[in-house]
């Protein structure tokens, strides 16, 4: 049996490794890897494929960034002939990227079988680029592996036949699992002077947030706000150091800690620690609910209804003092040193891949 695995941005990584482990263990499956290059530079490709144990790549396809038209369109035409010749039967993507959708397309009209790992979430914001890439993918999927319930329930809503749904809990909550303890031997918080559970890390690259001048310019304010009471530790992704740039802010507040994107271990590290966490990424909130750790999301809704409903999860109006008073509660959680309440969600349980290759090679030859 052949399987070809497509990756292409930093999360993907974070959730194909635990999935190439596993399968690694099944002596009659062969599988490929290919790297869109949607993601290329150090920071947020090749540190994971160190960390994460993850092969290095059958085929880098190379196509870098672009509009999100052309850059879709490259993928596909590059994909195109890797599938042809390879004839996988199955295809594997995951998330929710430009990747995600391209390769599934490609592989449905050659009459290649599409699994897609984290399948059904829906923001239900068709403004979102990640929403429209993951309605397509589903519709275009025959083996949909779900995270939480209520994906499940979307997709039977979209008319997705039962039998191709799998609920078999979260694959980036494997990655963590496995690697926590790698992770917090580096101790991050340590190398940067700052106290467990005394600080606030920040991340921020949905489009939404940072690429309108006023989005972005009335985010930093209310983190501007925010390290006026607590350190605030900033990974900068590259789209938002881009914006940053084109709207001419030329430096950020010093009392901000504007960092590099961090590698996977590092940046696992801080969040452990961290009091609060205030991110627009999607990862990240199931990150944070597994760790225990409050999470402010920065956005109007999420795809990830489980993260509130039992996790530490909590959407914020993107007003500063709403964000502001958010952080004080948040950090206040730790006063009496406990934390916050919350619950692992069903199947959080580092088995997910497991799940997932099991279905894969039950059905998929
Ligand atoms: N991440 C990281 N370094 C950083 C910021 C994030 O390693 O500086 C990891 C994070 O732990 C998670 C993944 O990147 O595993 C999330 O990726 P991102 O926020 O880019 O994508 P999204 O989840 O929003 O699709």
């Amino acid at each position: 049996m052949k399987i070809v695995h497509v990756v292409g941005a930093r999360p993907n990584f974070v959730k194909i490794s635990p999935i190439i482990r596993e399968l690694n263990k099944h002596s009659d499956v062969v599988q490929k890897l290919v790297h869109t290059g949607q993601h290329y530079d150090e920071t947020l490709s090749r540190v994971f494929f160190e960390e994460l144990d993850i092969p290095t790549p059958d085929i880098e396809l190379g196509v870098g960034s672009a509009s999100q038209a052309v850059q879709t369109a490259r993928i596909m035409m590059a994909f195109e002939p890797v599938c042809v010749e390879w004839k996988p039967d199955i295809v594997v993507v995951v998330g929710d990227v430009n990747s995600t959708v391209a390769c599934a397309l490609v592989a449905a009209k050659l009459g290649v079988r599409v699994a897609h790992v984290e399948a059904g979430l829906r923001s239900f914001d068709w403004s979102m680029p990640e929403e429209i890439n993951r309605v397509v993918t589903d519709r275009l999927s025959d083996l949909l592996f779900t995270t939480e319930r209520s994906a499940n329930e979307n997709l039977l809503r979209e008319g997705i036949p039962p039998e191709r749904i799998h609920f078999v809990g979260n694959v980036m909550i494997d990655t963590l699992f496995r690697y926590l303890p790698r992770a917090r031997q580096r101790q991050l918080h340590c190398r940067l002077g700052l106290t467990p559970r005394r600080y606030a890390v920040v991340t921020l690259h949905r489009p939404s947030n940072v690429d309108s001048k006023a989005a972005l310019e009335l985010l930093l304010h209310a983190i501007q706000g925010i390290a006026s009471q607590v350190p605030v530790v900033f990974p900068i992704h590259p789209r938002t150091r881009r914006r940053l740039e084109e709207f001419g802010i030329q430096s950020l507040p010093r009392s901000i800690r504007c960092v590099e994107p961090l590698g996977y271990l590092d940046f696992l590290s801080l969040l452990d620690q961290a009091g609060v966490v205030l991110t627009d990424s999607g990862g990240v909130q199931e990150e944070t609910t597994a760790l225990g750790v409050p999470c402010l999301t920065l956005r109007p809704n999420t795809e990830r209804p489980v993260t509130v409903a039992e996790g530490t999860n909590r959407l914020v109006a993107l007003a500063p003092e709403a964000i502001k008073e958010a952080v004080r509660s948040a950090l206040a959680l730790w006063e009496n040193g406990s934390g916050p309440c919350q619950r692992l969600p069903e199947l959080w349980d580092g088995r997910a891949a497991e799940r997932i290759a099991r279905v894969l090679v039950n059905c998929g030859g």
